[in-house]
């Protein structure tokens, strides 16, 4: 294990947007004629920071913890699998010390649903709230993400020593 007492991470994700899917962020469903297309739920919050907690501390990324050829993991409720990841970096010794993302979608909009979107991060990852933050970007009508095919995410994390 490495000398380090702090670690950054960072998980990215993108996802199709289909009719008639759920639209999820960490699990909340925001009203949207158009959701996330996937092998799971699509839940591209949670998986950016399923990335982004495994990448700091090293221990794979989501695509090895849960293989989207894996059968149990159809449908999969996305933030039982952020829990997961976040288990095993606890295991290794870890605890968040902060969470930060961005969004990036043409609709909806996500500034009314931000704080409910950082409960339910901040629940899973056994943070205050105060410690995780989200703030939602439009591609300004460019490309896949701005004709509202896609949304997309960034997601950056801060491990400390548990
Ligand atoms: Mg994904």
């Amino acid at each position: 294990m490495s000398g380090n007492v702090i670690r950054s991470g960072l998980g990215y994700d993108i996802h199709r947007l289909k009719k008639g899917r759920p639209f999820l962020l960490a699990g909340v469903e925001i009203p949207s004629p158009k959701g996330e297309d996937g092998h799971s739920d699509g839940d591209a919050l949670a998986h950016a920071l399923c990335d982004a907690i495994l990448g700091a501390a090293a221990l794979g990324d989501i695509g090895e913890m849960y293989p989207p050829s894996d059968p149990a993991w159809k449908n999969a409720d996305s933030m039982q699998l952020l829990r997961g990841a976040f288990a095993r970096v606890k295991q290794a010794g870890w605890k968040i010390s902060n969470a930060d993302c961005v969004i990036i979608c043409e609709q909806p909009k996500i500034l009314p649903y931000r704080d409910v979107i950082r409960k339910s991060i901040c629940e899973a990852l056994e943070i205050p709230i105060e410690d995780v933050f989200i703030k939602g970007k439009t591609a300004e009508r460019l490309g896949s993400i701005g004709k509202g095919k896609a949304v997309e995410v960034f997601a950056q994390c801060l491990l400390v020593r548990g």
